[in-house]
């Protein structure tokens, strides 16, 4: 789709933080996240964002992409969940939000409110995830 922001990251024509992918599914840092190392996971192809109209295998492809990032997440973050979320307000293009999130006196620090990454910090932490 060429206007979609998403299908435009695929292609290169728009810059991004990956951290994780494989032929058919991406991984990368959202820009403007609720929380530190808020993460995308989304399909290459380009699929409508309600994910339930996707077709059974690319629809269980995505979670098994997703379950593979929460895995990097949670090592690497040292996280203790991880939320995820499926909305469709955004961004017309299938993906999933993953949220790490930990308790105590990181909670606070851990949360941002959706303002703009420092890019330099999450450029850092997707060096770290992408050296597994
Ligand atoms: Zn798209």
């Amino acid at each position: 789709m060429s206007d979609c922001i998403f299908c435009k990251i695929v292609a290169g024509e728009i810059p991004s933080i990956k951290i994780w992918e494989n032929d058919e599914f991406l991984a990368l840092f959202d820009v403007f996240p609720a929380c530190k190392a808020q993460t995308l996971v989304l399909p290459k192809h380009h699929y409508d964002s309600d994910i339930f109209l996707m077709k059974n295998d690319v629809y269980a492809k995505l979670m098994f992409a997703t379950k593979e990032v929460v895995s990097l997440l949670k090592h690497w973050l040292w996280v203790e969940k991880i939320w995820l979320v499926v909305e469709w307000l955004q961004v017309p293009h299938a993906h999933v939000k993953l949220y790490p999130f930990r308790w105590g006196k990181s909670f606070v620090w851990w949360f941002t409110w959706h303002t703009l990454a420092n890019m330099a910090e999450l450029q850092q932490l997707a060096t770290i995830l992408k050296s597994e």
